[in-house]
């Protein structure tokens, strides 16, 4: 059965008889778990075919959970499938809410039990949909949000649907912090399983080498505890190899002192600056104090000039800050904006609105470890080149602590890099997706050529030996986790590991 035809028989049969679940408990406190399924459901097993789950069993899982099991039928399905990315228009056969590591489990033993094709979502921020599939379940981690911070210890615990925002507010508040990404409404787990750069990253290393505990519903059900300590083999593999193992339920981040106001701000030039800037930020960028965060964006429109720009974070002592911009702020005298003392948690929300959710967006990217003449040849005729859709590049700072960890140290190899160079464009008329998506690809045959390997979190395709390769040396202990932890492949909407158990 094809895609659509699978939908469309999906669809009629949720019209003629699905009801909606509610399960465990109503919000009345009366206890709903007598609703049922009306009819058994077509879905999609692990491997694409088609298989039927019965009417019983959804009602048994529907009982089982304390949060609400969705149906295409549900008031709330149509939102909830929904993810960041409105280029991404799946439709599981189930949507999991799940409230609590007890949801989770049921969720994982269904979904193990009928071979149902499964995909887990935290902040639903992955570009390519990797959080929602067609005909599965969705584990739908996004009602468990929450943050307890151990100012003493120093330590965040995390829910795993907590997004970055969340995290940065509540650190900050005790004069701590950790990396993080630079949208606030991202999830924090699905960054920070795949590595996670941010703007503290050169002094503090990736938000994954800021991860010191989890615990993970494993495909068996089994919720295991990692730490450095315990089971440290899995932290290692959780560092970079993304979502491979399990469910993670709960993740613990180390913090460090911050003072909850940087120097931070964007200077932008106009384009005549351009090649003048690049030629500075290759210089200055590698050889800046671990302190100073710096990302270099470049942007073009359909209509109007284009631009470049430098963001600015400095996390540090002030005084020494002014010492470090020194050089950006004698370049920045042509420019308009400025960096400033200013709430480390405004200049983490300052893109949000540039990300708006449901929007349309494709993206390429690569990691880069310098910026040769070559570089910045293409980057300035890629720009200069007027195009029907508006592309942003951002070259995003992964060098000092992130660069100095050793590659076999976790499951992130790529630490010779010192930044991802990614581009992406956005659009609102379905019209225009096909078309804009191409372009975007053909623009890219002449970028990767300057990249080696790739940020698993910005991949836009899906390609096993790409992954594999990509992964590196480590690959073969991720696959003796996958094997040990995953062998039937449950967790495969991912930079998939695929394990030979
Ligand atoms: C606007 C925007 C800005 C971004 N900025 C940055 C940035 O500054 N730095 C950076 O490093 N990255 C950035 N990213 C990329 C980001 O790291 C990925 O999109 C990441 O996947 C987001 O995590 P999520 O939880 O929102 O994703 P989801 O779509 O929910 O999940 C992504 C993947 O992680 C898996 N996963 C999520 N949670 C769990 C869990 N608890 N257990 C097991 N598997 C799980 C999912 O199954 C899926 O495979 C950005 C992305 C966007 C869209």
């Amino acid at each position: 059965m094809k895609r659509r035809e699978f939908l469309r028989a999906t669809a009629c049969a949720g019209a003629a008889t699905w009801l909606p679940f509610r399960s465990g408990r109503a919000a009345d406190g009366a206890s709903a778990s007598g609703a049922g399924a009306a009819a058994d459901l077509p879905a999609r097993s692990l491997d694409g075919a088609q298989i039927t789950l019965a009417r019983t069993d959804i009602s048994d899982l529907a009982a089982s959970l304390q949060g609400e099991l969705l149906l295409p039928t549900h008031a709330r399905y149509e939102q909830a499938r929904r993810v960041w990315n409105g280029t991404i228009d799946k439709h599981p056969a189930l949507i999991a809410s799940c409230v609590g590591a007890a949801d989770v489990m049921r969720a994982v033993n269904f979904a193990r039990e009928h071979k149902l094709l499964t995909a887990v979502r935290a902040g639903g921020h992955s570009t390519s949909g990797k959080s929602t599939c067609d005909g599965g379940i969705m584990i739908d981690l996004s009602p468990m949000r929450g943050v307890r911070v151990d100012p003493a210890r120093r330590t965040a615990y995390l829910e795993p649907g907590t997004l970055l925002g969340q995290l940065d507010r509540e650190s900050t508040a005790f004069g701590l912090a950790t990396t993080a990404g630079t949208v606030s409404n991202t999830g924090a787990a699905g960054l920070t399983l795949g590595g996670g750069f941010g703007r503290l990253g050169s002094r503090f290393g990736l938000a994954c080498d800021n991860l010191i505990g989890a615990d993970v519903m494993t495909a068996s059900g089994k919720l295991v505890r990692t730490s450095e300590k315990e089971n440290p083999e899995l932290l290692w593999g959780l560092r970079g190899g993304g979502g491979n193992f399990g469910v993670v339920t709960s993740l613990e981040y180390r913090l460090h002192q911050v003072d909850p106001i940087v120097l931070g701000g964007m200077y932008t030039w106009s384009w005549k600056d351009a090649r003048a800037v690049l030629d500075f930020y290759a210089d200055f960028a590698p050889r800046k104090p671990d302190e100073l965060c710096t990302d270099l964006f470049m942007r073009s429109t359909p209509n109007g000039e284009p631009g470049v720009s430098i963001l600015a974070c400095w996390s540090a002592d002030h005084a020494a800050g002014e010492r470090a911009l020194e050089p950006l702020r004698k370049l920045a005298r042509t420019a308009q904006g400025n960096v400033t003392a200013t709430p480390y948690v405004k200049l983490q929300s300052m893109f949000d609105a540039g990300f708006a959710d449901g929007r349309k967006y494709y993206q390429k990217s690569g990691l880069v470890s310098t910026l040769t003449p070559k570089t910045i040849e293409t980057l300035m005729e890629v720009f200069q080149t007027k195009r029907p859709y508006p592309l942003t590049m951002q070259l995003q700072g992964m060098g000092g602590a992130a660069h100095r960890v050793k590659p076999d140290a976790t499951a992130f190899v790529h630490r010779e890099a010192l930044w991802d160079m990614g581009i992406i464009t956005n659009w609102d008329n379905d019209a225009d997706s096909a078309a804009n998506i191409a372009a975007m690809r053909v623009l890219w045959t002449q970028m990767e050529p300057l990249t080696h390997g790739f940020y698993v979190n910005s991949r836009s395709e899906d390609d096993l030996k790409a992954f594999r390769e990509n992964y590196g040396d480590n690959y073969p202990r991720l696959v003796k986790l996958k094997n040990q932890y995953d062998p039937m492949n449950l967790f495969r909407l991912n930079a998939n590991i695929v394990p030979t158990a």
